[in-house]
Parts: C-alpha cells; sequence; structure tokens
C-alpha cells in the first residue's frame, strides 16, 4: 500500500462513502500513461507509424491516446523531438476539451507551465486566433516556451506576469480564458511522490485562498460572453466546488454552465461541473466552465508594429527560405527578430518573453535562423526539405548532431524532416548538411 497522509484518507471515505474501497484499489495502480497528437504537425497514421507500442484513443480528447505501461520513454522518439505529439495522461485534457477553443479566438491561459494545456489549445486554435500562456514563476516559463516551440505554436505570446496585473492591463480581452490552478494535487499522489509529502490540510487551504485569487483576476480579463474555466487536479472539494461556490458569490455577473461532455461524473451537488477519479479511466481532475454575462469594455490596443533598419534583410532571408507568405508581422526585439501574429495587442509591462515564432538573431551583422522557425513550418511552406523515415538511421544521426550526405545540387538552409514533419533545419553545401539542431536538445540514445 502506498503511504497516504491518513488525514487524506479519511476525507476521500467522507467524499466517497461505498466507493472508498474502489478508490484505495485504483489508488494502488500504476498511473496511466498518455500522449496528445499535434494534429497542426502530424496525423494518427504517421503517429502510429513513428511510435515502436500502440496507443489507444482515450475519452477525453479526439487527439489524446493511452499508452502501455510498459513503453519506454517517448522523449526519445524522432516525432517527439518535432512535436508531433506531446507527453500527457490522457484525462489531463480534459479542462482544455470543455474550454472548447474554436479558431480565431483569443485564449488566455492564466497557469499555462509547463505548457500541457497551452499546446493543446493552440493545436485547437490550428494558427488562428490568439493564444497568451501565461505563467507567473519565471524558471517555469522558460520550461513552456520551449514546449510551445517544439510543438510549433505560432501564433502565442508567452509571458510570466503577476495574473492580477495581466488581467488588470488585458481587461475584457478575451473569448475565453483557463485557469488551470496550482492546487494540492491529490489527483497526481500515484506518480508524484512530492505531492504526496507536500499535502497537509492546511496545504489544502493556502491553495484555495490562492485560486480564488486568481480567478478574481482572471474575471477582469474575459470579454462579455466570454467562458471561463477552472480546473485542478485535485479531489478536495474546498479547492473545487467550494472555490467556484465562492467565486460565483462574489462575481454575480459569471453563471456556471454545463461542461458538455459526458466523461468523468459530475461535480459533487454542482452537476454542471466534471469531477474525474481514478474509477473514472484517469488521474484526479476537476473542471468548471462559467460564462460572464455583464458588459465589458476594452481599452487594449494593437501591437504598434513599425518598420525597422534590418526589415529589408530579414524579408530576403524568410524569402530564401520559404515559398509562402509571411503569416503576421516582422517585429524586431534586441537582436532578435520575430513574426508576430496579426492579433498581437501592445505588450509592454506584461513580462512578455515572445510573441510569435523567433525567426532568427542578428548576428555580426547577419540574420542567423533560428531552430523554433523551422518547428513552426510545414514541409509545403519550405523551399528545401530533407525528409527521413522515422526508423532511419539518417534521422538518428541529425538528432544526435551529426552531418548528413545530401544530394550536392542543394544549397542553403534546408529543413529536415521525419515522416513529413518538420523537425529543425541544417545548412546545405557541396553535398554535406551542416547540422543546427540545438546542443542543448540532441538526443543521447
Ligand atoms: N496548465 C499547466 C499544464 O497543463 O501544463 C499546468 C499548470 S499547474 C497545475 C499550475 C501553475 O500555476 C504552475 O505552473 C505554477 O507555477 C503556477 N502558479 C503558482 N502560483 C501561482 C499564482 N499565484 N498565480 C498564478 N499561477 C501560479
Amino acid at each position: 500500500m502506498n503511504e497516504y497522509p491518513s488525514a487524506f484518507l479519511n476525507r476521500m471515505q467522507a467524499m466517497l462513502g461505498a466507493e472508498y474501497t474502489d478508490f484505495l484499489e485504483c489508488m494502488e495502480q500504476p498511473s496511466i500513461r498518455g500522449i496528445r497528437l499535434n494534429p497542426v504537425k502530424c496525423d494518427e497514421k504517421k503517429l502510429k507509424n513513428g511510435l515502436d507500442f500502440n496507443i489507444e484513443l482515450s475519452p477525453f480528447s479526439p487527439y489524446s491516446y493511452q499508452i502501455p505501461e510498459a513503453a519506454g520513454k517517448p522523449g526519445g522518439i524522432p516525432l517527439h523531438h518535432a512535436g508531433a505529439f506531446y507527453s500527457q495522461e490522457p484525462s489531463a485534457a480534459s479542462a482544455v476539451t470543455i474550454l472548447n477553443p474554436q479558431p480565431g479566438e483569443k485564449i488566455l491561459d492564466l497557469c499555462a507551465a509547463p505548457g500541457g494545456k497551452s499546446t493543446q489549445i493552440a493545436a485547437l486554435l490550428n494558427g488562428k486566433g490568439l493564444l497568451w500562456s501565461n505563467e507567473v514563476v519565471r524558471s517555469r516559463a522558460t520550461v513552456l516556451l520551449s514546449n510551445m516551440e517544439r510543438m510549433g505554436v505560432s501564433n502565442a505570446v508567452i509571458s510570466s506576469c503577476h495574473p492580477e496585473t495581466l488581467c488588470e492591463k488585458l481587461a475584457g480581452y478575451f473569448d475565453r480564458i483557463l485557469v488551470d490552478a496550482p492546487c494540492s494535487g491529490e489527483g497526481m499522489f500515484r506518480r508524484d511522490a512530492q505531492a504526496v509529502q507536500d499535502w497537509s490540510e492546511e496545504h489544502v487551504k493556502t491553495c484555495a485562498v490562492r485560486q480564488g485569487l486568481i480567478l478574481d483576476s482572471a474575471a477582469h480579463a474575459l470579454k462579455e460572453n466570454g467562458i471561463l474555466v477552472y480546473s485542478t487536479c485535485t479531489f478536495s472539494s474546498e479547492e473545487n466546488e467550494d472555490t467556484v461556490k465562492a467565486f460565483l458569490e462574489r462575481h454575480p455577473n459569471f453563471v456556471l454552465e454545463d461542461s458538455g461532455v459526458s466523461f468523468g461524473r459530475p461535480g459533487i451537488e454542482m452537476p454542471q461541473a466534471r469531477r474525474i477519479f481514478p474509477m473514472d479511466g484517469g488521474d484526479g481532475h476537476f473542471v468548471a466552465k462559467m460564462r460572464k454575462i455583464s458588459p465589458t469594455v476594452c481599452y487594449v490596443t494593437d501591437y504598434p508594429f513599425t518598420k525597422f533598419a534590418a526589415e529589408h534583410d530579414v524579408k530576403a532571408l524568410y524569402d530564401q527560405i520559404f515559398q509562402v507568405p509571411i503569416k503576421g508581422f516582422f517585429i524586431q526585439s534586441g537582436s532578435s527578430i520575430l513574426i508576430a501574429p496579426q492579433l498581437t495587442p501592445a505588450l509592454s509591462g506584461l513580462g512578455v518573453i515572445r510573441a510569435g515564432v523567433m525567426l532568427g538573431e542578428i548576428l555580426k551583422g547577419r540574420i542567423e535562423p533560428a531552430h523554433a522557425l523551422f518547428l513552426a513550418s510545414l514541409p509545403q511552406e519550405l523551399r528545401q526539405i530533407v525528409d527521413f523515415s522515422s526508423h532511419s538511421a539518417e534521422i538518428r544521426a541529425y538528432l544526435h548532431g551529426e552531418e548528413l550526405e545530401v544530394d550536392s545540387a542543394r544549397k542553403g538552409y534546408t529543413g529536415v524532416a521525419v515522416d513529413g514533419v518538420v523537425a529543425g533545419f541544417g545548412k546545405c553545401s557541396s553535398g554535406r548538411l551542416k547540422n543546427r539542431y540545438p546542443k542543448g536538445l540532441r538526443s543521447h540514445i
């Protein structure tokens, strides 16, 4: 029997009654493992071909699959390097399924690192609209950025800002907001020993107070008729239904809406919300969907796009690499050149660490293209591409950082794909592809 705090078990027994024995049995089983397809870059057929284990579609999202307990670590698979999928326990996809983002909308993910839900939202937006992914802890925001880059997200702003500041400055701006709140993590106990260690009744109370404050901030940033989804990965009612009830009491301009899904089970005395217990085939999750019904005023202005000195050279480099028009605007930030989304608002004072896709860096008067630029590209958009099978020695060699032999007619920057999914790039000359796969990401297997 795993060692769970007795106060936690007592609370679960009081909550579950006759189902408590089933709960205990499930808590002895390993947590379900899963991956989520990135439909922007890959499809199910290619994904299955690139894996050396079977996958089974889960009920929690049309792109989430259960993988066998014995499957090796998916992180070393070439398609993972290429951003074709994200490792995520399937029931963790439930909050974004309920959020139901629509292409073209403006979405805020307020507590976003490491990016499981942000990358899922981005996939559903399919490059249309704007995703603002915020993570207050700066070191965690860096991990968020690297996951968003790997998944090829092109229409996101990534920030590390306090929710109160961010939501005041972006008041009335968003169509949908996800608050996947920091919580006591009871739903993660099966696979996170630290969450078990950190648990106490006091911690549950502290989390509930913090959750209320984050929700209060989020309320400002939503437009009239906008959707606010609140989710946690914990079982305690204090952090779930009670937090939602207290929020609705403080904000009569919000109403609960039905979650619109059939997986899991209704919330406790809150049929519109959704709970997932291990007995429902997942870890532990709670999701509630609310709508703002009051009129809002939004003072957010557009990003002041202006011409800059290097723009001509940037355009020339872009045209050298791509055979399709740019989707967005070039902007310069220090020595970085970015392709910012069409909808980018004014960004100052919001802790922004990335707007759109990094095109490259100005180094000694020339522009060096960025790895992220290629990850955010489809093969048909690039002028030059070399494509290797998932099972080939060449793609392994590329991901190790080795030079590759290529057709001697190839010259200049060339995308490198695995089964048609762009994983990076290199520079071709004299029949060799010089490897530009970033050193820190290279595969060691
Ligand atoms: N949505 C993420 C995902 O799917 O990958 C997981 C988010 S995690 C449950 C909650 C996040 O909230 C953590 O990254 C944590 O650093 C952040 N956080 C902690 N304190 C916070 C606060 N006071 N306001 C906003 N976010 C906070």
